[in-house]
């Protein structure tokens, strides 16, 4: 099936007489009847649910369906997108590991990268992810076990040269995780440019309405845990009588590790109301990306002509220093988020703010309804210009995620709140 089918088709195949949409397992347990069948639930001999921090068949349903949309064997639902990356993390590394990342990415995942997990003994070096490879090389240590980088990164909008990043990391022996929260699988498969493990934020375009947080952990099955540096894959688990990972699940080993054990002890999970709301949004993923990403090159387009607008950044302009790396990686579109600057700076961007009407000012992204964000008058508030010069935010800068509205009337919007600024 092509991707348009399966978000509307894969992970829930209703039989004769049950219901057509996604049911919504509302229940922590599951009911059985022999002594037996829970033993072989426990051993991991047999599959089935038997309390929801470890499975729900409504967000396996989910589960299933993002598996199939990345091409990848299985995938296990988390709370929120923080919980996807701490889950696929805390699966790999332990205490005493290094991790390779980009410098360009989520601000929450760099304060989690950068800080929390320091806490846990996981050091992270942050690179830059344009220099060449015999730079990148010298971040690594004998003790590094992991590559991580956004494919589309919020909010700097760098384009992650996936193939250059997964070559780097197999020479290294460890695996490439890749948040795919702003492309989704609509735009971009980094499976198929040789990413081992991706992680979405499914809060963001996966939902897509603004309703439901979550976040979801995707294994491609494609990564040779058993080299020696992975002992975690291949020797006992003392936690479940001595299983070895990477002899009962094989290709699964990851996705299954990450549930039974990291699932089981940290219990960040979705819930069944959460995945029915996500599988929802996900039924109409690449209509909207395709609309999104349109909607957004045209706003991009008319900010870059626009007597007040210093500087636009979207990959999909010609002029972006991305743009080779996005035709290559983003062919069907570059997503719907752009920034720009306003030569005016601070008090522009405040005016600008102050002006629109049927833009909607959000601390958010990637909904249906265009919304916009100053930094320096709300999130980074407390910042001299000097300061916010140092997070590499410009007075006057403006994000703005544009949303499923008319065209015309976005840009009829924007247009009348330029007049302010
Ligand atoms: C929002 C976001 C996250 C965090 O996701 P939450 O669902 O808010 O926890 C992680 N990565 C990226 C790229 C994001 O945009």
């Amino acid at each position: 099936m092509q991707i348009e089918s399966k978000c509307i088709h894969e992970g829930y195949t209703p039989q004769s007489g049950e219901p057509c949409a996604l049911p919504i397992a509302q229940s922590t347990t599951f009911r059985y009847t022999s002594a037996e069948d829970v033993a072989a639930l426990f051993d991991l001999t047999k599959e089935g649910f038997f309390y929801t921090r470890l499975g729900n068949p409504t967000v396996d349903a989910l589960e299933k369906k993002i598996a199939s949309l990345e091409g990848g064997v299985g995938a296990l639902c988390t709370s929120s997108g923080q919980a996807a990356l701490f889950t696929a993390i805390a699966t790999i590394c332990k205490a005493g590991d290094h991790i390779v990342a980009s410098s360009s990415i989520y601000g929450g995942s760099f304060n989690l990268m950068g800080t929390s997990l320091k806490r846990f003994g996981i050091e992270v070096t942050f690179v830059d992810q344009t220099l060449p490879n015999e730079e990148l090389a010298k971040a690594f240590r004998p003790n590094t076990r992991l590559v991580m980088g956004e494919t589309l990164a919020n909010p700097a909008l760098t384009v992650l040269d996936i193939e250059r990043f997964a070559a780097l990391a197999h020479e290294h022996k460890v695996p490439l995780l890749v948040d795919n929260t702003f492309a989704t699988p609509a735009l971009c498969r980094p499976f198929d440019f040789g990413a081992d493990i991706i992680v979405h934020s499914t809060t963001k375009f996966m939902d897509g309405h603004a309703i439901q947080l979550g976040g979801v952990v995707v294994d491609s099955g494609n990564f040779d845990w058993t080299s020696g540096l992975f002992p975690e894959f291949t020797e006992p688990d003392p936690s479940y009588h001595g299983l070895v990972y990477s002899e009962a699940f094989g290709k699964m080993a990851f996705i299954v590790k990450a549930r039974v054990q990291v699932m089981r002890d940290y219990g960040c999970c979705q819930t069944a109301q959460g995945a029915f709301y996500t599988d929802l949004g996900l039924q109409t993923l690449p209509l909207r990306m395709e609309r999104h990403s349109a909607n957004a090159l045209a706003c991009a387009k008319f900010l870059e002509s626009h007597p007040k607008v210093e500087r636009v950044c979207y990959p999909g302009l010609a002029s972006n220093s991305e743009h080779a790396k996005a035709q290559k990686y983003l062919p069907k579109g570059c997503s719907g988020v752009i920034s720009f600057v306003l030569k005016g700076g601070r008090t522009a961007g405040a005016a600008f703010i102050d002006h629109v009407k049927l833009v909607t000012v959000e601390v958010h992204v990637a909904d249906i309804r265009t919304c916009t964000l100053h930094p320096a008058s709300s999130t980074h508030r407390q910042l001299s210009d000097a300061q916010l010069a140092d997070c590499g935010i410009e007075p006057g800068l403006i994000r703005l995620s544009v949303g499923l509205e008319h065209i015309d009337d976005i840009i009829a919007d924007l247009t009348q709140a330029l007049e302010h600024a």
